[in-house]
C-alpha cells in the first residue's frame, strides 16, 4: 500500500491524495465482484495505479481508455497544458510513453489493460460486465454524456459508478461532470455512497437503467 501511494504520488496527474484513497476504498470494494475495474481517462497513469493495485490484489484486471490526446483544457494554450507532453515528431500531445513509464516503475504492467481510442466507440464494443466504471474523462457535456451512456449500463449490479471533478457550484469550475452525477442519482438505479470533495461513488442498484436526460 505504500508503495502504491508513493507511486500514486510521484506520477504526473491531477488528482489530489485524499481524493486517490477514496477512488482506491472504492475500486477495493468493487474488485470483490471479481470484474474487471474500467477507467476513462487514463493521462499519465495516476489513478489507474489505484485501480490496477486493487484489481491486481483480487486477481481482476483494470482497463483504462483514453485516446491520448489530452483533453481540450490540456492543449496548447489552455490552463492544464503540459509542455514535456507534446510529441515532437508529431507535436501533438502524446501521454501515452509516460502512462507506460509510470505503469512499468510502479510494477503494474501485467494488470493494467490500456485501450487507446475514443470512449464512445470503446464502448461500443465492449459487451464484459464491470465491476467499477471511473469516470474522468473529457469535461464538456458531449464527452460526460457519451461516457456515461456508454459505460453506466455495463456496471453490475452492486458494483461502484465513479466519477471525479463534480463540482455543484459553477464558480468553481466546469459541470458536465456534476450534471452526470445528478443524472446516475435520477436514473434511480444509482445510490450515492461515499465520496471526498469533488469525487463520487456511486453503487448500482437493482432495476433498470434507463437512460433518460436531465
Ligand atoms: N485520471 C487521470 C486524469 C485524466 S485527464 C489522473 O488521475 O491523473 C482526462 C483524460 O481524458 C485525458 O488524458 C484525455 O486525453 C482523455 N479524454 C478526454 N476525452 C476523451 C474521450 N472522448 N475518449 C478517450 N479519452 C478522452
Ligand atoms: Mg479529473
Amino acid at each position: 500500500m505504500t508503495d502504491v501511494l508513493a507511486a500514486f504520488e510521484a506520477a504526473k496527474g491531477f488528482m489530489p491524495l485524499d481524493e486517490g484513497l477514496a477512488l482506491y476504498a472504492a475500486a477495493k470494494d468493487a474488485a470483490g465482484l471479481g470484474l474487471p475495474l474500467l477507467e476513462v481517462g487514463t493521462y499519465c497513469g495516476r489513478s489507474t495505479i489505484l485501480l490496477a493495485d486493487a484489481a491486481a490484489d483480487a486477481g481482476t484486471v483494470a482497463v483504462t481508455v483514453d485516446h491520448h490526446r489530452g483533453s481540450e483544457e490540456q492543449q496548447p494554450g489552455w490552463e492544464y497544458h503540459d509542455a514535456e507532453l507534446v510529441d515532437a515528431a508529431t507535436g501533438r500531445t502524446d501521454t501515452l510513453p509516460t502512462f507506460r513509464r509510470t505503469l512499468y516503475g510502479a510494477g503494474l504492467e501485467d494488470h493494467v489493460i490500456a485501450v487507446v481510442g475514443r470512449s464512445p466507440q470503446v464502448a461500443k464494443l465492449w459487451r464484459q460486465p464491470l465491476g467499477l466504471v471511473f469516470v474522468d474523462g473529457g469535461h464538456t457535456d458531449e464527452h460526460a454524456n457519451a461516457d456515461y451512456e456508454g459505460w453506466a449500463p455495463l456496471i453490475a449490479v452492486g458494483g461502484l459508478l465513479v466519477i471525479h471533478d463534480v463540482i455543484p457550484d459553477p464558480a468553481d469550475g466546469g459541470q458536465a461532470p456534476y450534471r452526470i452525477y445528478r443524472r446516475a442519482l435520477a436514473s434511480g438505479v444509482f445510490t450515492e455512497v461515499a465520496g471526498v470533495r469533488t469525487l463520487k461513488v456511486l453503487r448500482r442498484e437493482p432495476g433498470d437503467l434507463t437512460l433518460r436526460t436531465g
